[in-house]
């Protein structure tokens, strides 16, 4: 079964919290002896950006689980790789190739030429806040719920530019719309489930969904329970009901994984990458097509990746 997640904070957990034997072993949602299973194996790795920290507190942080997944790289040869160009996208035989994200623009500490040093590190993906404001805009958790400050539209064009994804999860409902309004390179949500399902302000409304997926974006179903449903216990099959919704509404081919894996509460029943699997069998037990679920799991963000980020 192919792979491809668009989120998950397990470098942060083993950069900042670290204990146990880190990303190749041990007990967290995601490790890479536990993801061994996968085939073509692609993990969006995200460098996740506390809202209190600030200016050089900011970089420092971010640099430290930088650092963190670079060591891994080096210390797991074959294993683990970070992909930075159309050939190791493509040609990367490592066991799990990694995607370098920011989760929180305040990485850029309000300055966004600092986009190209981002780059440069091989960060392909930014999640513009996270809930609180910062120098790009407010995030979900804001109380003014104010849009994208000017470094924040700059910062969304000179993404575009270089080829980085644009991802609006954990982005205010005004800040959606001036992503939507300037971005001239579909965007994405990489981990955010629908809103009409369950309330949280961090779930997509359906106007968003039909917007992401009409544009050509990607929207990664999100396995936090607090996000799947309001009330009662969630379980794997809230993930199918919230895929149902988004397919109904045209995301045959912007649906994809954006697990949380370590950044969330999983469902009921589900322990972390080891889940994947059975969950790739509850839907073909829904009677999608394999073709669809392959879609799902891995070809709609292979495909986002090779055409917008990973080009030659
Ligand atoms: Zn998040």
């Amino acid at each position: 079964m192919e792979f491809f997640d668009l989120h998950c904070d397990t470098a942060y957990e083993c950069a900042v919290r670290g204990g146990g034997t880190g990303l190749r072993e041990g007990a967290r949602h995601l490790s890479l002896d536990r993801g061994q299973y996968l085939e073509n194996w692609t993990q969006v790795f995200a460098v996740f950006m506390p809202d209190e920290y600030r200016g050089a507190r900011a970089i420092r942080h971010y640099e430290r689980v930088r650092d963190y997944l670079y060591r891994q790289e080096s210390l797991l040869p074959g294993r683990l790789e970070i992909l930075r160009d159309a050939a190791s996208f493509s040609g990367s035989r490592a066991e799990c190739r990694a995607v370098l994200s920011v989760e929180g623009g305040s990485a850029l500490a309000g300055d966004p030429e600092r986009l190209r040093a981002l780059y440069d590190d091989g960060v392909r993906l930014i999640t513009l806040t996270w809930n609180a404001p910062n120098e790009l805009g407010d995030g979900v958790l804001s109380e003014e719920g104010r849009g994208l400050t000017e470094a924040g539209r700059a910062v969304v064009r000179g993404m575009n530019r270089l080829g980085m994804a644009v991802d609006v999860s954990h982005l205010s409902d005004a800040g959606f719309r001036d992503v939507a309004d300037i971005s001239e390179i579909p965007f994405i949500a990489s981990h955010s489930d629908a809103r009409s399902l369950c309330g949280n302000p961090r779930n997509l409304t359906d106007g968003m969904i039909r917007e992401i997926a009409g544009r050509g974006g990607l929207i990664g179903l999100n396995f936090h329970a607090a996000f799947l449903r309001d009330g009662g216990q969630a379980t794997a099959a809230d993930i199918l009901r919230h895929a149902e919704h988004m397919l109904a509404l045209g995301c045959g081919k912007a649906l994809c994984l954006g697990s949380d894996f370590d950044g969330c509460d999983l469902p009921c029943g589900m322990t972390g990458i080891e889940s994947a699997g059975a969950l790739y069998e509850d839907f073909l037990r829904e009677n999608y097509s394999e073709d669809l679920v392959r879609d799902i799991f891995s070809r709609n963000a292979r495909r986002y990746f090779a055409k917008y980020i990973f080009k030659d």
